[in-house]
């Protein structure tokens, strides 16, 4: 018996050891890269697309017609050719196209930029291709993977896309500290150690691709800043999830006085403005690995803080914007949990969710995110109040000049990559933000974001001459409404035929000047799902059974 306990002790240590890194380089081990590209024209020597109305993505409003002119990756020349409703003077227009997009009408945005996703991995969405396709087809140009999955993958894929072999966005990689298969200096757990391993991670190249920054979760607040701090160093930038282990010793205002960069999620931000605590005062028999314990009693916080208007409140603001903060929220992430059934039920599941990712969904105690239990009324109510507050916050953190970004966090609680990037968008204009704000923050604040912390001027994020030729085109306007930006379209009545119609949908993505039919990407992926569906011999979704007679 005895050799059996010693050897169960020693796993169990081993588990705890390996902490949270461990699951991802397992699944990580077995994903599927992505095939080279078929997809996509271009770039082209002199690509000019005609009549577009723009949005910016500087928070100008609408402008148009205009020509926007595409030579190589670059944008060249972006030329008003006339007033709405007006005949277009062809002679005023730029010639010498090599290729030409008719877009009269439509609109055109930058790409949008997506900074906090991951790639699926074994078993929930095993092929990269799956999540690159989701994301191209709407629109999202540019992705910040923290991480996508392990180093070298991370470094291989992003490698690949930056010279579009595969259809990609561009992949900009935020690894978590002691990640990294050449590294031999053992675990992260001084700060010695931390500022050899950033600085041994800062220096690996794969096929010409290296790190751009950290993925940080709670550690103790000596090693945070020597991350933090060698990190900027070396040029790379620093995004934390600021989780409920750590948060105690480092709430968002002390992570963002040590040079954080990125607040990601509503982590640290309610435990700086608590009234009556220090720590959250969990129920008594809280234990944070059961996952809706964690997730149900975090909402809880809503009203333990200083509220909206307060001497505190306004004062994290200004402390938090003189210190130049980027909040990413990812909203998204956490939707479900103030309608679960909404979430279960959404648009694009049928055609576009994997059947490995639904199973991933369903309620588990092991699968992380999936915390449905036996989720009720109550804590939805307690969700949404949560939301109010939260959504107060970040309105607030906006219209003092602070920068909030647009990011999905996809593959977890009924979220899928793509469509809840177009979420994002839609919950921060229920937070108070124009679509015009909206649409910055998923276009300019973005790229910010990504090359803030390089030093270096924004190379994407507004629609200008200079600028890389990324961009999203859809035929409806997205300031009217941001749902014609879902790949499953918006429902309209079409008051000609007295029928329901879907429209909408991104018609166009630009990266590198490369022209992707957004919608071919998407009947790829309904490919790749009834394919799967096929391999499983059924044709929809598995529903959930009942648990007795009752529902015969
Ligand atoms: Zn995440």
């Amino acid at each position: 018996m005895r050799p059996h306990v010693v050897k169960l002790a020693f796993l169990a240590l081993a588990v705890v050891a390996l902490g949270i890194g461990a699951p991802a380089r397992a699944q990580q081990a077995e994903m599927e890269r992505a095939p080279d590209r078929t997809r996509g024209e271009g770039p082209f020597e002199r690509l000019i697309i005609r009549g577009v109305n723009i949005i910016d993505g500087a928070g100008s409003p609408l402008q148009g017609p205009v020509d926007i002119v595409i030579e190589g990756d670059r944008i060249v020349e972006i030329r008003g050719v006339g007033a709405p409703l007006v005949d277009i003077d062809e002679s005023r227009r730029p010639g010498g196209a090599t290729r030409e997009i008719d877009a009269t009408g439509m609109y055109a945005m930058p790409g949008f930029v997506d900074i906090h996703v991951h790639t699926g991995g074994v078993p929930k969405a095993p092929q990269a291709e799956y999540m690159y396709k989701l994301w191209m087809g709407h629109g999202i140009t540019t992705t910040r993977g923290v991480g996508y999955g392990s180093f070298e993958f991370s470094l291989r894929e992003k490698a690949r896309s930056m010279r579009n072999e595969i259809t990609a966005p561009r992949m900009y990689v935020f690894v978590r500290p002691g990640q990294g298969e050449g590294w031999g200096g053992g675990p992260i757990n001084d700060p010695e150690t931390a500022r050899a391993w950033v600085g041994w991670a800062a220096g690996q190249e794969i096929d010409g691709a290296r790190i751009d920054g950290l993925k940080l979760v709670s550690y103790d607040p000596d090693i945070m800043e020597a991350l933090i701090d060698e990190a900027h160093q070396f040029g790379l930038g620093t995004v934390a999830h600021l989780g409920q282990t750590g948060v105690a010793r480092m709430n968002a205002l002390d992570a963002a006085r040590i040079g954080l960069d990125n607040i990601t999620h509503f982590y640290g931000l309610f435990e700086a403005l608590y009234d009556d605590h220090d720590v959250q005062p969990w129920p008594m028999d809280q234990i944070n690995n059961d996952e809706q314990q964690r997730f149900g009693e975090v909402a809880s916080q809503w009203n333990m803080i200083h509220p909206q208007g307060s001497d505190e409140w306004n004062a994290l603001i200004d402390e938090l914007l003189e210190l130049d903060v980027i909040l990413d929220p990812t909203m998204t992430a956490y939707v479900a949990t103030r309608d679960v059934m909404r979430a279960r039920n959404a648009d694009w599941h049928a055609e576009y969710t994997l059947p490995s990712l639904w199973d991933f969904y369903q309620p588990s105690r092991v699968n992380h995110g999936s915390y449905y239990y036996d989720w009720t009324t109550w804590t939805e109510l307690t969700w949404r109040n949560f939301y109010r507050v939260w959504m107060a916050f970040l309105d607030d953190y906006k219209d003092a000049g602070g920068r909030v970004t647009v990011s999905s966090d996809a593959g977890f609680t009924y979220n899928l990559f793509g469509f809840s990037t177009i979420e994002e968008m839609e919950l921060l204009q229920e937070a108070g933000f124009h679509p015009l704000e909206v649409i910055r923050g998923a276009t300019l604040h973005g790229a910010e974001a990504i090359f803030g912390p390089k030093g270096e001027r924004i190379q994407f994020g507004i629609l200008r001459p200079g600028m890389k030729a990324d961009i999203a085109i859809v035929a409806e306007n997205p300031i009217q409404n941001l749902k014609v930006l879902y790949g499953t379209g918006v429902v309209r009545l079409n008051d000609e035929t007295g029928k329901a119609e879907r429209v909408g949908g991104v018609l166009w993505t630009i990266k590198d000047g490369i022209a992707y039919d957004a919608k071919a990407l998407l009947a790829d992926v309904r490919r790749m799902v009834e394919e799967q569906k096929r391999e499983r011999g059924i044709t929809t979704l598995p529903d959930v059974p009942w648990a007795g007679p009752i529902g015969n």
